[in-house]
């Protein structure tokens, strides 16, 4: 027995977890004896502590490091089970994405995060709609998230598909909520989906956009940001190169 609370001990002082994979030091005092299930659950989620204590700038900063690992090829190895575990009775994410489907872009793997992070948010084009907006408010106002990140990418086909003025189903109306932003793009030279540098600037002012309605029409986020309590940033993912680039 004594053995085994050692062992437990030592367990607990080494635990670790980490957010968005930075190794973070669990605060495991107290915890010796405890079950095992228990510390390694402890070791390998967001606690709503450590979630809470967290600024948004210092999400941010995580995020950063997190795509800075998963540039470099040096991801934190991942125990889905035991995060799985950490997770199932309850969530505390420090952030929500909302970002575009497309297959080469989820969010999780690009920041190096791990379940339970971060809520996420797509949808083509990463626009937002009353209904993103209520997902959003819901991830902060309601679940304590600290930051609101909107993701697009280079190369994106519903930007694409919004410059070549596509017609298709409901697709239609997705795509004439990212026209504003083909419109409103500052570019001289060849403004069709051929180039891939207007293809880009469009994404990154519809970025810009969708940050802007986000405060506009979300009376609860935009009070949050004010207070303090929440961030509200841009980002674009650079699919050749694999950067996440955070805009000011
Ligand atoms: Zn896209």
């Amino acid at each position: 027995m004594m053995g085994n609370r050692r062992l437990l001990s030592c367990c607990a002082m080494t635990s670790r977890r980490t957010f968005l994979g930075t190794t973070v030091i669990a605060p495991v005092i107290g915890l010796t004896g405890a079950s095992l299930l228990t510390q390694t659950a402890y070791a390998a989620a967001l606690t709503k502590d450590q979630r809470d204590k967290m600024t948004p700038d210092q999400v941010i900063a995580q995020m950063k490091q997190g795509n800075q690992r998963f540039r470099a090829g040096k991801m934190s190895k991942q125990d889905y089970l035991a995060q799985k575990r950490a997770t199932a009775a309850g969530q505390y994410p420090a952030a929500v994405i909302l970002s575009c489907i497309d297959s080469r872009t989820p969010a999780e793997i690009l920041l190096d995060a791990q379940l339970g992070d971060t809520f996420n948010a797509r949808v083509a084009g990463n626009i937002a709609n009353d209904d993103l907006l209520g997902s959003l408010e819901f991830a902060c106002a309601v679940a304590g998230a600290k930051l609101v990140l909107v993701m697009g990418h280079t190369a994106c086909g519903a930007i694409k598909g919004a410059i070549d003025n596509a017609q298709l189903g409901n697709l239609t109306g997705l795509l004439s909520k990212i026209k504003p932003a083909v419109e409103a793009t500052r570019y001289e030279g060849d403004r069709t989906s051929k180039n891939d540098a207007f293809v880009d600037e469009v994404a990154k002012t519809n970025v810009r956009q969708t940050v802007g309605a986000i405060r506009q029409r979300s009376e609860v986020l935009a009070g949050l940001e004010k207070e303090g309590k929440i961030k509200i940033v841009g980002s674009m993912y650079q699919l050749v190169g694999g950067r996440v680039e955070f805009l000011a």
